[in-house]
Parts: C-alpha cells; structure tokens; sequence
C-alpha cells in the first residue's frame, strides 16, 4: 500500500478523473512574458512528467484594463490560443491535465487604466482604479467568458478563476473595496452577485465537462474582511452556478500577516478549509505553507480537504509527486519558502527561477546531461555552493570527493537553521546529506583539504565560502563580545544586546536572541503572534487585540551605519515580515550610527559624519554582524603551486552573496564538467 494512501487517491469528477489528490498551484513565472512557448511547454510538461494530477497556470489576463502589468500574457486573439496550445499538447503528451488561471487583478494592476467596484486606491498600489459602470462590469463578465471559451479552444482540461488575494472578484465581496449603490453594491447578496454571475456565465460558455476552479478568499486577513458566513454563502453560490472545485485563497496582497512566507508554520491555514468542507457538494482544495507529502497527506488524512495545492514546491522539484509515489520522499528537493528566486523575483520584474534549483523556468537551458567523461572531482567546502555542484557533478556520472573542515554538511546552512522561523533548513541540509550519500559521493570531513591532497584529481573546486569581516572596532576583542557565529552555535549571551551590522545576519541574530520558542513550530502561538483569529468570529480573521507576541526575550538594539532604513535590503517579498517582527519584539533600530569603541558598560555610538551626540548604549553583550570578506587561503595557494580551480560561491565573491547565488553558481558549474 502507498505511503500515502490519501494523497494517491484519484479524485472522480465526473466527466474526468484526476489520478492523485495533487494539485500544482498557479504560480506568475514570467515565462509567458518571454515570448518563448516551448520553453514555457518544457517548464510545465516536465511537471506532468512528474505525475502532478492537476497543473494551473500562472493568472492569465481577461483583457488589458485586468493585466497584472502592462504588457501581461492573456488569451487575447487567435495568436494566444495557438501559443497555448504549445503547452497543453506537450502535458497532455506528458500524461497531465492543466487548467488555465484566469486573474482580473482589479485595483492591484498595475496601470492608471485599472478597474474596481469602487475608485479606491489599495495601500499597496501607485493607482486609484476607474470605478465601472454597469456597462463597464457586463464587459469585464464578457471579456473572462471569452477567456474560459479561449482557453477551452487551446484545449486546456478547465480553468481557475482567481476569486481571491484581493483582486478584481474579491474586491466586490467586501464593503472596504466596494461601495457601489447599485445592483453590484450593498447587501452582501449583491456584492457576490459579480462572481456568481461570472462562475454562472463560463460555466454556460464552456460547457459541462470541463473543469471550473474558483479561488474562494477563506480568511482574508484585512480589515472589513468577509465574515464565514459571507464565505459559505459565496461558496454555496459558487457551487450552485457550476463550480467543478473551490480552492481555497488565503488573505490579501495587502494583508499586513504573512501566508506563505517560511516563518508561517506548515499547513497554517488547514483549519480554515477545513470549516468549508461540509458546506459546498464540490471537492474543496486546501493551500499554504504544504510542501511536503507527509504534510499533505496529514492533511487529506484530516479530512481539512478533498485534494492539496502545492506552488512553490514544484519550482523546487518538479518530480515532487512521482517521488513521492515511488516510496522516495528523502529525495524531494525542499521548498524552503524563501521567496528568494521566486516571488522576489517576479517582484523585481525578474523571470522567477528556484534558490535551491536553479533549472526552475531555465529547463530549457540549464541542462545537467549525462557525462560522456567521466572525471575525479574534488570539491573544497560542503556549504550550499560546493554541495549544489558535489550533487549535480555526481548525477551527471562523475566521481565526486567533497572535503570540509566541518564534521558535518550544510556550512552556513547550520547556522541559518538555528534561527527562529527559518526551521525549514533542517529539511534543506537533510536533503544534501540524503543525496550526497545516495550518490555514493566521498565525504572527507573534520579535514582542512590543502594543495597536496587535491594534486590528483581532474577538477578541483574551491568553495570554501567566507570569514566574519573584522569591523575593527576598538574594544571588539573583549569578553563582553561575540561574533554571530558564536551567537548561533549557542554562546552564552547577556539580556541586552548591541547587533552591530543589520543585514540579513543581523535580522537573523535580533530574532534568535528575542525569541525563547519558535512561533513557526507552535500554529496556536504564531496566530496569537500575528492576531489571526477565526473568521466565524471575527470579520477577516482578524483578531480585536492584535498581534500578541511573546514577551521578548532580550533587549535588543540593531545598528548600522548608512542611514537608510534597517532592513533596506532583506527579501523583496518577505524584508516586511523581519521588520514587523522585530518591531513587535521592541527591537531598537539605529541608522546612520558611528561605532566609536567598545567598553564593559557597552557600546559607544555618535551620530553622521560629524559624530554628533556620543552616546553609550548599555549592554551586557556586543554581537558583530558586520559582513563577511571570501574565504580564499586554499584558492591562493593552489594558484601559488600552480593547480588550476574553480572557484565558485563567497570565496568568489562575497558582494551580495547568499545561498540563492551560491547554488545557481555550483549548479551552473556543474553542468559545465
Ligand atoms: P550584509 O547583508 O552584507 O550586511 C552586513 C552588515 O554589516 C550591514 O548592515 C553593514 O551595514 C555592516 N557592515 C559592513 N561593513 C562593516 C564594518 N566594517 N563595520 C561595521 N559594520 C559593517 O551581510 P550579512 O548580514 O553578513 O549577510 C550575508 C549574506 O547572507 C547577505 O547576502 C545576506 O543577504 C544573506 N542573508 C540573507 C538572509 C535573508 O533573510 N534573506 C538572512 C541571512 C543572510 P553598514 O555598512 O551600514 O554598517
Ligand atoms: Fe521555495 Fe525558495 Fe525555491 Fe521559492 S525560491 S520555490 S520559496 S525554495
């Protein structure tokens, strides 16, 4: 019997059988936007390949005025539906189904010509959208009929309707964004009447058997929010008028509480779809934070929904499912729920790729082909980039030795892993150790590889990654001070701390050191943190008190020098969350800051380039997090004794440097081996 009897399950609908309870969520990865489409029919054949049950696409736009951007892929004309046909005849070749997305993003596009129920501008958007009129909104329910009938031309299996996040038909439901008089407006009977009517109209359009989705906003986490029993009135609706599914939409784009992010605990917002589940007679489909399959299996097993939508972890491996099916879940590649290369990505107008695979979207041209000659390869350093090329040299069918000085794998990893909401780094380095001794590669650690021991091999790669920067501060040799690495390995550290450095590192010490228990392992206590509260209690799920975070357990104040704002350069898509947090466990946060020396009372400071205002900042401990320089001393001797390398990762070059560039480094070198 499968490990996974729920998750294997097929899913009869009727006209058609889905053959597993997966579904692989819509994701925006820009690949439409290239203009290439058999490499956006690579990008999803290869997860039909993969034995996903049901694929949807990223948000396809109705018309131009619903574009997420200007310039935004759509079904348009004649010339768009034989562009997507490209894609659902490779995955069905492959064996899958794909719906369509359909997503009107209402006041969220981003163009002076965007539409809404009312012309209230979204705190998150530049532009306040043109209200419509009653002929504005019959030619928005007309324009996404043509799409469902456009897609069903392009012989897509069904299509989603994006109802929720708060874009355009969620945007009708809630009185904060619609203020209409009119039949569209006022009781909650005629503010869902839009959607309704929309599920009511491509239902008719497409016939019945294919499949209509509709993205339903359970809790939507923004004041003035859907109350439940608005949202089972919806779903109710929505079922009545030819809903084939409803998968569940969990907060708004403008949500001040993070959803999916990896400090959200996994399976965070099960309980909600949960509740839908006896109200509707369609299957119900529950999302966020679920990357794993014992996770999702836990789920269905729960009965908290009839099937699991998965996004982000089919950029991280798009074999997630047959993996998962043949009994070899150790080798899944975990979706740490960075956003990294991800959504941060498609924030920066970047093509959305995966930090720990960096093929996501580049299948076409990253490619890892069987070696034809096979080599010795040493790699020097078990950190993210040495092991990304240790694991992919190995698949291509070299002989791989990995040496570190460290008794275990992972480097930065094993610290990153230590801090409070980032738990899902434990999985990340299992997963390297799981594939290392798969690939039976040689593992020489607790040993500082020097020149002698690498005058053998073929190739020889040099990740030795990097060193803490010396700040030099006077007084930083003190016992009252600490370096980071010290900090997360477990040093003994005072109740009031200086950080001097706020970059990542910094934001990751702060949170480590006011943190007694990990809001990310403990859902009670995170949706106290954050004030989520249950929607059948309080409208949108927000909680009336708040955010109620533990007590924090130092006192902490963060520092830098520029004098922009702390935090400047975190995550595009998740900087808000770190800063949030720590505003929530008092944080202190200090720009434009001199370090004038360090004594046992503390750390001295004084203001800009006139080192204004000296002042003492009392504390017990002073933690250095000011950055790191490469870690070259193995590069530098092998170039002295005249041994070619590669070198790759921080020991490259430590501007900028994270994991995301480290990994897409190795990976890229490993291919060319
Ligand atoms: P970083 O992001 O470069 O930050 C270094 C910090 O040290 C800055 O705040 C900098 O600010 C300060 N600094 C630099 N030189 C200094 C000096 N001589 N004296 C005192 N302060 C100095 O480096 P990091 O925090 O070590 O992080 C390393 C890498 O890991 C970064 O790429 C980071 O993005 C990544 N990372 C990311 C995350 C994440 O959440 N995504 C988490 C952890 C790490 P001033 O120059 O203004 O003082
Ligand atoms: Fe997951 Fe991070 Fe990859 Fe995005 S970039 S898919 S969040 S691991």
């Amino acid at each position: 019997m499968s490990e996974f009897p729920h998750l294997f399950a097929p899913l009869d609908l009727g006209f058609t059988t889905l053959k597993n309870r997966v579904l692989m969520g819509s994701m925006h990865t820009g690949l439409e936007e290239t203009g290439d489409w058999n490499r956006v029919a690579a990008f999803y054949a290869e997860r039909a390949m993969g034995d996903v049950g049901l694929i949807v696409t990223g948000g396809m736009a109705p018309n131009l005025e619903g574009a997420v951007l200007p310039g935004a892929a759509g079904l348009f004309d004649d010339a768009d539906i034989k562009n997507h046909s490209i894609v659902t005849k490779r995955v069905h070749d492959a064996g899958g189904k794909i719906a369509m997305q359909i997503l009107h993003a209402g006041r969220y596009a981003y163009s002076p010509d965007c539409v809404a129920p009312s012309a209230i501008k979204s705190p998150i958007s530049m532009f306040t959208p043109k209200e419509l009129d009653a002929e504005g909104i019959e030619k928005q329910i007309s324009d996404i009929v043509t799409a469902a009938k456009r897609a069903r031309q392009a012989r897509y299996d069904g299509v989603e309707i994006m109802g929720s996040e708060g874009y355009f038909l969620n945007e009708f439901l809630v009185t904060r964004t619609n203020q209409r008089t009119d039949e569209w407006g006022g009781s909650y009977e005629n503010r869902m009447r839009l959607p309704v009517e929309v599920v009511r109209r491509v239902r008719l359009a497409v016939g019945a058997d294919f499949i209509v989705i509709y993205r339903l906003s359970l809790i939507d986490l923004v004041p003035g929010g859907s109350t439940w029993q608005e949202v089972v009135q919806l779903a109710k609706a929505v079922d009545k008028a030819g809903a084939t599914i409803i998968n569940s939409g969990i907060g708004w784009h403008e949500a001040r509480i993070p959803t999916i992010a990896t400090s959200v605990p996994r399976r965070a917002f099960a309980w909600v779809t949960k509740r839908l589940m006896n109200e509707v007679s369609i299957p119900v489909i529950t999302s966020n934070r679920i990357n794993m399959p014992h996770v999702a299996e836990s789920v269905l097993a729960e009965g908290c929904a009839d099937m699991v939508s998965m996004a982000r972890p089919f950029l991280a491996d798009s074999q997630f499912v047959a993996k998962a099916a043949a009994g070899n879940s150790d080798a899944i590649v975990p979706c740490i729920a960075c956003n990294q290369a991800c959504l941060d990505h498609t924030f920066s107008m970047k093509l959305t790729t995966c930090l720990v695979n960096p093929r996501a979207c580049h299948e076409t041209k990253l490619v890892y082909a069987p070696t034809k000659h096979p080599k010795n390869i040493a790699i020097v350093g078990a950190g993210p980039a040495g092991l990304s090329t240790a694991i992919i040299a190995a698949e291509r069918g070299h002989i791989v030795a990995l040496f570190d000085g460290a008794s275990e794998l992972g480097g930065q990893l094993n610290l990153a892993k230590q801090v409070p909401g980032k738990e899902e780094f434990f999985d990340l380095v299992d997963w390297y150790q799981h594939q290392v001794d798969a690939l039976g590669i040689t593992q020489k650690l607790g040993k500082i590889a020097t020149a002698d021991d690498l005058i053998d091999f073929d190739e020889v790669v040099v990740s030795t990654g990097v060193s803490p920067r010396d700040p030099q501060i006077e007084g930083q040799d003190g016992a009252n001070v600490l370096s980071y690495i010290e900090v997360l390995r477990g040093a003994e550290v005072g109740k009031k701390v200086a950080i001097i450095g706020a970059g990542g590192i910094g934001f990751d010490v702060a949170e480590f050191l006011v943190t007694k228990h990990s809001a990310s392992v403990d859902l009670q206590a995170w949706k106290l943190e954050w004030g989520i509260a249950d929607p059948a209690e309080f409208r949108g799920g927000l909680s009336p008190e708040g955010p109620q975070p533990d007590k924090p357990e130092r006192d902490v104040t963060l520092l830098q020098r520029k004098k922009q704002k702390l935090g400047k350069t975190l995550g595009k898509t998740t900087g808000w969350i770190h800063r949030a947090a720590l505003n929530m466990k008092n944080v202190a946060m200090i720009g434009g800051v001199n370090y004038e020396r360090i004594s046992s009372e503390g750390l001295w400071i004084s203001d800009g380039e006139a080192r204004e205002n000296p002042r003492l900042i009392a504390v017990d401990t002073v933690v250095l997090c000011a950055g790191q320089v490469p870690e070259r001393s193995l590069a530098d001797e092998l170039e002295s004794k005249g041994i070619k390398c590669h070198v790759i990762g921080g020991a490259d070059v430590v501007a900028e440097l994270d994991a995301k560039r480290a990994i897409d480094q190795g990976s890229r070198l490993a291919a060319t081996l």
